[in-house]
């Protein structure tokens, strides 16, 4: 099952911090297909402080695709000099050959077409024709893999082609039709400047949403280490309120990882997740143990689950998919090791990170 990307309310307080933010650039200025498409292939592994004088000087002498496509060879490379990775330099003209010859000189609008010219992959086909003519494409690149890694925590290293098309789906999933252009690039400078290596969340527009910045593992994303992906386990964890607008805790027993701390009541599977999110065939039979589990004698019938959102918490080996359940249920006779608890009892126990963060969005 895909996961939804940002929700349209983080995406109009990106768009509102890109619209008093972004960066004064010689290449947004004029958003013509051209250069749009000089700026990003120069723009590729060089920084934007060293780019800005040689798209100066090469929109002086190659001011449209006509001249860049009659250019002396020479002339081409003297203007790229300093720049690097010179195939791009040689790869632009050779695209702008056939734009001239087969298509009179204006850029092509078919996804397809542009994606067949010299130098250009999903990236720079993406990004020319969202942020030159508007069209509903998502780019990723290496900042916005990185914003997107850390916003849902999605494992295992961005240059793997699994955790790529997972952040493209992503990306897409949460783009605003009819303002790509904005939303990638904005998507873009937030990777350049605020969701950097090091992040300033205290200055980011998605902190509210950010599971990176929730977790406190903001460097642990994107992974670095091609190799090391957590196994991730589904979980089913019971929210059993009485009729006092209690909630049903139990301590955990032994010195282990979490032993001591009040929990609810949960069963994990020890089988790792091979689907995202979990099917509702692992779920159910989790979701039977659970309730079979519960101690006491049940008095009256229990009310139906309510599912409350999935999400994911991260230990240092291995994470769990929390798939929270709300019930109704009246028990008497508790064992020791349980108790009803209220909102004000709660602060003074110690109940592990991911149940406290259950009941505080529940309120409970
Ligand atoms: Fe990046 Fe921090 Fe913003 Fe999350 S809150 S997207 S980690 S800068």
């Amino acid at each position: 099952m895909p996961r939804p990307g940002l929700d349209p309310a983080a995406v109009e307080g990106l768009l509102q911090w890109f619209a008093n933010e972004a960066r004064d650039l010689p290449w947004r200025t004029d958003r013509s297909p051209y250069r749009v498409w000089i700026s990003e292939i120069m723009l590729q592994q060089t920084q934007v402080e060293t780019v800005i004088p040689y798209y100066q000087r090469f929109l002086q002498a190659f001011p449209r695709v006509e001249e860049l496509a009659a250019a002396d060879e020479d002339r081409l490379m003297a203007l790229w000099a300093g720049l690097g990775y010179y195939s791009r330099a040689r790869n632009l003209q050779k695209a702008a050959l056939p734009v001239v010859r087969e298509h009179g000189g204006v850029f092509p609008e078919e996804p397809s077409t542009v994606r067949a010219l010299p130098g250009f992959g999903d990236y720079t086909t993406a990004a020319v024709l969202s942020l030159s003519m508007g069209q509903d494409l998502a780019v990723l690149d290496g900042n916005v893999a990185r914003v997107l890694a850390r916003v849902f925590l999605v494992e295992g290293s961005v240059k793997t082609g699994p955790v790529r098309k997972q952040l493209q789906a992503l990306a897409d999933a949460g783009l605003p039709t009819g303002r790509a252009g904005s939303y990638n690039e904005a998507l873009m400078e937030l990777g350049a400047r605020v969701c950097r290596p090091k992040p300033r969340c205290a200055e980011c527009p998605l902190q509210p949403v950010c599971g990176a910045f929730r977790e406190g593992c903001q460097e642990e994303f994107p992974s670095k280490n091609e190799t090391r992906v957590r196994p991730c386990h589904p979980c089913v964890v019971l929210v059993v309120r009485n009729g006092k607008g209690q909630v049903l805790l139990h301590r955990r027993e032994g010195k282990g990882l979490l032993g001591g701390l009040w929990e609810l009541p949960s069963i994990r599977s020890l089988e790792k997740l091979d689907t995202d999110p979990a099917t509702p065939d692992q779920l159910a039979p989790l979701l039977a143990q659970a309730l079979a589990g519960l101690p006491g004698a049940p008095v009256g019938a229990a009310g139906p689950e309510r599912c409350l959102p999935v999400f994911r918490h991260h230990y240092s080996h291995f994470s769990i998919e929390v798939h929270p359940q709300e019930i109704e249920r009246e028990v008497q006779e508790l064992p020791a090791d349980w108790r009803w608890v209220s909102v004000a009892d709660r602060d003074g126990l110690g109940i592990s990170a991911s149940d406290r963060r259950i009941l505080e969005d529940l309120g409970a």
